[in-house]
């Protein structure tokens, strides 16, 4: 705590790796006389740097940028870019942290690292945002490479800003270095199934902890906060498999449709139109908008929180257990706090944390890397099929750890577990670096 002030969210992230780890340090003690706790939490190194940019009136804006890269010991740094004004150190640092486990369970030679900016790119014309990408990229592109940190995308940076900072660094390098990001637009080295594959990931993984149950996804009701990319495509798999979404949220309020949420017109205003939810229930007058409302309060079965940090409280839960809710898996990454997670799991409800549940984005980014690295380009059904056969392996993984540490089904402990044997391992076996 002293040596990281104010960083509330990365204290967070620590702290709740840390409470499951003392019986491993006790079963492989060699750990503990490496100090790779003490190593794991310190950054390899992190950059902070000053974004100036124009907006469209000609004043000059300035932001703050930061590239936190975590751990190497697998593979280079990997994790995405955050555009958010919430953005600070602490954001940076805790899904950095968070990437680290998360990278090594998909079982792909990547390291952990995450970045972003204070830039709020709600409101801005294409042209502001291509500006600052630009700027962003003008001082990001020396820390960065196709073996060294490959960043991709996160909250408010989707394919329109990894096309502009992409382009930047190619101009600035004089290199078609297409492995450098993750992210892209097919026509220019993206990947099939990457859009959809958090989301995509989060629904595999909770098929997979609801069959232990002997359950499954078809015919639940289920509810999605956020109407993001993860969000928009953790709806489109659970319908495709049979559920009934009924509500998604943004920061402002709540959609609530009984009908099912129309995805093709969610698409349309979020994707392509970039307009704000309250256009939802303009279009579709049946549904009913709450502004301010609180998402977790409308009954379900399923819970997918799918927006950002911190969003599900301890009220939350116990208001999800009162209405019949089954099972939760966290398509955002921390969505829980670290109260409502102690919560859901007294009660028995089986719960995927963040780091395992929604691992299907960087698995899938891995998957980019390879086609990239080869100069090829797989269809869509072969890439979703690797997809959910990582996925069906983190979730084995997870169970399978939780088991060995006497603590069957809880899966912080087995993701926690299995995502720091792997990578304490690989960086007590490279020495003092
Ligand atoms: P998007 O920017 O596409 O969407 C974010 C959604 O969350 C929007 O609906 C946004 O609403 C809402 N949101 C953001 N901040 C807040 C807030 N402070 N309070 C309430 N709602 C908020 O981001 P993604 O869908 O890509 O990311 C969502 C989560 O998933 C994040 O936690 C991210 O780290 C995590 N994640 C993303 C991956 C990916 O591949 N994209 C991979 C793994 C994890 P509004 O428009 O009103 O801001």
């Amino acid at each position: 705590l002293r040596r990281n002030p104010g960083e509330t969210e990365f204290h967070q992230a620590v702290r709740e790796v840390l409470e499951t780890l003392g019986p491993v340090l006790v079963k492989y003690p060699e750990l503990a006389d490496q100090k790779i706790i003490q190593r794991i939490c310190e950054p390899e190194r992190q950059i902070i740097f000053r974004v100036p940019w124009q907006d469209d009136r000609g004043q000059i804006q300035i932001n703050r940028a930061f590239r936190v890269e975590f751990n190497s010991a697998l593979g280079p740094f990997k994790g995405g870019m955050r555009f958010h004004p919430s953005v600070y150190l602490g954001i940076i640092k805790f899904l950095g942290f968070e990437q680290i486990f998360k990278n090594a369970l998909t079982g792909l030679p990547i390291g952990g690292g995450k970045g972003g900016s204070d830039f709020d790119p709600k409101g801005k014309s294409d042209s502001e945002i291509m500006r600052f990408c630009q700027s962003l990229m003008t001082e990001l592109y020396r820390h960065i490479g196709e073996h060294t940190d490959v960043p991709a995308g996160d909250i408010g940076v989707g394919q329109r800003e990894i096309g502009y900072l992409f382009g930047q660094y190619k101009r600035i390098t004089n290199r078609y270095e297409s492995g450098v990001f993750t992210g892209k637009g097919l026509s220019w080295g993206g990947s099939r199934a990457r859009t959809e594959a958090t989301g995509y990931g989060t629904i595999f993984f909770l098929e997979e902890m609801l069959k232990v149950r002997g359950e499954s996804i078809e015919g639940k009701t289920c509810i999605v906060s956020g109407s993001g990319n993860v969000a928009i495509y953790a709806i489109e798999k659970a319908m495709a498999m049979g559920a009934r979404v009924i509500a998604c949220s943004d920061s402002n309020g709540v959609v609530v449709d009984q009908d099912g949420i129309d995805l093709d017109l969610l698409k349309q205003i979020k994707e392509i139109e970039r307009r704000r939810l309250t256009s939802y229930v303009q279009e579709k007058t049946s549904a009913t908008y709450l502004e301010d409302g609180c998402i977790w309060n409308i009954p379900c079965q399923v819970a997918l929180p799918c927006a950002t940090q911190n969003e599900l409280t301890a009220k939350d839960a116990q208001c999800l257990i009162k209405n019949g809710c089954i099972a939760v898996a966290e398509g955002a990454n921390m969505p829980t706090t670290p109260e409502g997670i102690r919560v859901l799991l007294e009660a028995g409800i089986p719960f995927g944390p963040g780091k395992a549940a929604n691992a299907g984005g960087v698995a899938t980014s891995a998957l980019e890397m390879q086609q990239n690295a080869s100069r090829d380009s797989w269809s869509f059904e072969h890439t979703e099929q690797r997809l959910q056969q990582i996925m069906v392996n983190i979730h084995r993984h997870c169970y399978e750890t939780s088991e060995e540490f006497d603590a069957q089904g809880n899966y912080v402990v087995g993701a926690n577990i299995a995502g720091f044997l792997k990578v304490g391992q690989a960086m007590a076996a490279l020495g003092l670096v």
